[in-house]
C-alpha cells in the first residue's frame, strides 16, 4: 500500500502560485494587495469598495454533526468542495476562519484543512499568519490595561472594581490563567482585584472584527463595548475610557481580509476566527461578502456542529450581514456516528453497522434543524480509510430513507476530484428558487424565550434553567434595555445538550445557564451553559510535544 502522507508533507510538496496570480483569477490587481511575502496578501478596502458593485454569487455553508475531538473534516470539505466546483468550471472561492494557536498546540495540531484539500501555506496560516490574532490580543489587552489604569489614576468614572467584566486574553490554551489576581505589589501597581484570561478567539474584539462592515464600523462597535459597571450599576464602555481610537489603530490591518490559495490553487479568504463553542463561530462578514462579489460560488464554513456554528451562522451572521446560504452541506463521518451510537473511541476502527444506525440519530437531528431555516441540505460523508463498504452502504441508505440527498466525499485523499459528485449535487440544490431568510427567533423576544427556542428546537431539550446569578444578569440586561439582541450560546460541541457525555440525539434534558453577558459591540448576548470554559487547557500530551523544526526550517508535527 502507498504510504499515506501527513497534511504537512502534502503541503510542503505542493507547488504554490504567486499570490498575485491567484488575485488575478478573482479580478484583483497587484495594487489591490498588501503583500505578506510571496503567498499571502491582505486586500485593500479600495478594492473591496470597487468590487462591491458586482453581483452576489451563490453561497454554500459547510457545517457538521457533533464532532469527535479530532474534527470531522469540515474545513477539509469546505476546501475540497470549492476545488471540485472549480474543476467543474465554476469560479469558486473559499471563505473560512483563521486557526487559533490554542488548538494548534493543544489537541488538533492545525486547522487549515487536511490531505489534498488544504489552504496554504499551512505552516504560516496555522502559526502567526498575517498577525490578526496578535492585533486582536493587543487591542483587547490595551482596553484591559486602560481599565486598571483608569482606576489607579483616580477613577473618575467610578468603576466598581468588583464589576469589571472585561477580561484579558491570550491565544494559547493555558488553564493556569483562568482565574488570577492582578495589581499585586502595593500602591504603585494599582488596586488588586480578581481577573480572568480568555483565549483570544473568545474576545468580543474577535466577534466585532467578524461582524463589522469596515474599519469605521469596527471602531464604532469597539467604542460601544461594555467593560465594567459603575457604583450605580450603569455600564462603562470602551468609548468612555477614550481608547476606541487607539484600538482601531491596532486593528487597521486586521480588518482587511487575507488572501491565500488551496492545494489546487483555488483562491481562499482566511479571515477572523471566533470558536463556535464559546463565540459565534464564523469567519468575517467582510471576507464572506467579498468572496461573494469575486466568485460565482463561495464555500464557507461554520465551526463545530450545526447546533453551534450552523445555528449561529443563520441567527447571528446572516441576520446582521443580510445574507443567506443557497445550500447547506452537512459533513458526517462514520467514525463519529459510531461514537454517537455508543462505540468507544478505541474501538472506532472496527466495523459496526448497528452502532452506526443508532448514531444516525445525531445526523438526522442536524438535518431536521438546518431545514428549519428553509435551506436545502446535502449530507457529505467524509470518507476515512477505515470505513467499510457495509458501513458506507448503510449510511447512504439511512440518508436516502430520511429523504436527504447524500454524497460520498473523498476530498482528503483526492482533493477536488474526490468532491465532483458533491459539487454536482450542490449545484442541483442551488438550482431551486431560494426561499427568503428565516431566522429561528426574533431578536426582540425576551432572552429566556430566545434561549428556550434554541434549546427546544435545535438541541431537542425540554427547557432552560437559569442559575441565580444568570437570572440576576438577565434582569439587569432587561432593566438596561440591552436584551433585544440575538443570543450566542456557549456550549460543549460534543453533544446536542450542554453535557458532553450525552451523545446521539438526547431528549428529556434541560440546559443550565451559568452566566449571561452582553456584547454590545458585537450585538449579541452570550449565555454560558454547562461546564464550558472560555480558556481551554492543554491535554495530557499536547500536539506541541510532536512539533519540531530542522536546520533548513522544515517543520514537522503540524497537521
Ligand atoms: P473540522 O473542520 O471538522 O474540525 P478538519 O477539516 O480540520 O476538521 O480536519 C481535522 C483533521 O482530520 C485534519 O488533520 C485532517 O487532515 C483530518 N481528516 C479530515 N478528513 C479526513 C479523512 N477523510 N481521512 C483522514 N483524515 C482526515
Amino acid at each position: 500500500m502507498e504510504k499515506v502522507l501527513s497534511d504537512i508533507q502534502i503541503a510542503q510538496r505542493t507547488t504554490l502560485e504567486p499570490i498575485t496570480s491567484i488575485a488575478e483569477k478573482v479580478g484583483l490587481t497587484a495594487d489591490d494587495l498588501e503583500l505578506y511575502g510571496k503567498y499571502k496578501a491582505k486586500i485593500s478596502f479600495d478594492a473591496i469598495r470597487r468590487l462591491s458593485k458586482n453581483r452576489d454569487g451563490k453561497l454554500v455553508l459547510v457545517t457538521a454533526i457533533n464532532p469527535t475531538p479530532a474534527g470531522e473534516g469540515k474545513s477539509m470539505t469546505t476546501i475540497g468542495l470549492a476545488q471540485a466546483l472549480n474543476r467543474m468550471g465554476h469560479k469558486t472561492i473559499v471563505a473560512m476562519r483563521e486557526p487559533s494557536l490554542g488548538p494548534v498546540f493543544g489537541i488538533k495540531g492545525g486547522a487549515a484543512g487536511g490531505g489534498y484539500s488544504q489552504v496554504l501555506p499551512m505552516e504560516d496560516i496555522n502559526l502567526h499568519f498575517t498577525g490578526d490574532m496578535h492585533a486582536i490580543t493587543t487591542a483587547n489587552n490595551l482596553l484591559a490595561a486602560a481599565i486598571d489604569n483608569h482606576v489607579h489614576q483616580g477613577n473618575s468614572l467610578r468603576i466598581d472594581i468588583r464589576r469589571v467584566v472585561w477580561k484579558r486574553v491570550m491565544d494559547m490554551n493555558d488553564r493556569a490563567l483562568r482565574n488570577v489576581v492582578v495589581a499585586m505589589g502595593g500602591t504603585v501597581c494599582g488596586f488588586p482585584r480578581e481577573d480572568h484570561f480568555m483565549i483570544t478567539v473568545a474576545s468580543e474584539i474577535m466577534a466585532v472584527l467578524c461582524l463589522a462592515e469596515d474599519l469605521m464600523d469596527l471602531k464604532r462597535r469597539m467604542a460601544n463595548i461594555i467593560v465594567a459597571y459603575d457604583l450605580d450599576g450603569q455600564p462603562v464602555r470602551a468609548g468612555d475610557l477614550g481608547v476606541a481610537g487607539a484600538m482601531a489603530v491596532l486593528m487597521k490591518d486586521a480588518i482587511k481580509p487575507n488572501l491565500v490559495q488551496t492545494t489546487e490553487n483555488t483562491p481562499a479568504l482566511v479571515h477572523g476566527g471566533p470558536f463556535a463553542n464559546i463565540a459565534h463561530g464564523c469567519n468575517s462578514v467582510v471576507a464572506t461578502k467579498l468572496a461573494m462579489k469575486m466568485g460565482e460560488i463561495t464555500v464557507t464554513e461554520a465551526g463545530f456542529g450545526a447546533d453551534l456554528g450552523g445555528e449561529k451562522f443563520m441567527d447571528i451572521k446572516c441576520r446582521f450581514a443580510g445574507i443567506k446560504p443557497d445550500a447547506v452541506v452537512l459533513v458526517a463521518t462514520i467514525r463519529a456516528l459510531k461514537m454517537h451510537g455508543g462505540v468507544k473511541k478505541s474501538d472506532l476502527q472496527v466495523e459496526d453497522v448497528v452502532a452506526l444506525e443508532k448514531g444516525f440519530a445525531n445526523l438526522a437531528k442536524h438535518i431536521e434543524n438546518m431545514r428549519k431555516f428553509d435551506v436545502p441540505v446535502l449530507v457529505s460523508i467524509n470518507r476515512f480509510l477505515t470505513d467499510t463498504p457495509a458501513e458506507i452502504e448503510k449510511l447512504t441508505d439511512l440518508c436516502r430513507a430520511y429523504g436527504v440527498d447524500v454524497s460520498l466525499g473523498d476530498c482528503w485523499a483526492q482533493g477536488g476530484a474526490g468532491g465532483l459528485d458533491m459539487g454536482e449535487k450542490v449545484l442541483a440544490l442551488m438550482a431551486a428558487p431560494k426561499k427568503p431568510y428565516k431566522p429561528l427567533y426574533e431578536a426582540t423576544e425576551s432572552i429566556a424565550k430566545k434561549l428556550e427556542t434554541i434549546v427546544r428546537e435545535i438541541y431537542g431539550g425540554d427547557g432552560v434553567i437559569f442559575e441565580s446569578r444568570a437570572k440576576k444578569q438577565v434582569e439587569e440586561l432587561e432593566r438596561l434595555g440591552l436584551d433585544k439582541m440575538p443570543v450566542c450560546v456557549a456550549k460543549t460541541q460534543y453533544s446536542l445538550s450542554d453535557n458532553a457525555d450525552l451523545l446521539g440525539a438526547p431528549t428529556g434534558f434541560t440546559v443550565t445557564v451559568k452566566d449571561v453577558r452582553v456584547c454590545t459591540g458585537a450585538g449579541f448576548i452570550v449565555c454560558e451553559t454547562g461546564n464550558i470554559m472560555t480558556m481551554p487547557g492543554l491535554p495530557k500530551v499536547p500536539a506541541a510535544n510532536r512539533m519540531d523544526i530542522d536546520e533548513n526550517g522544515v517543520i514537522t508535527g503540524l497537521f
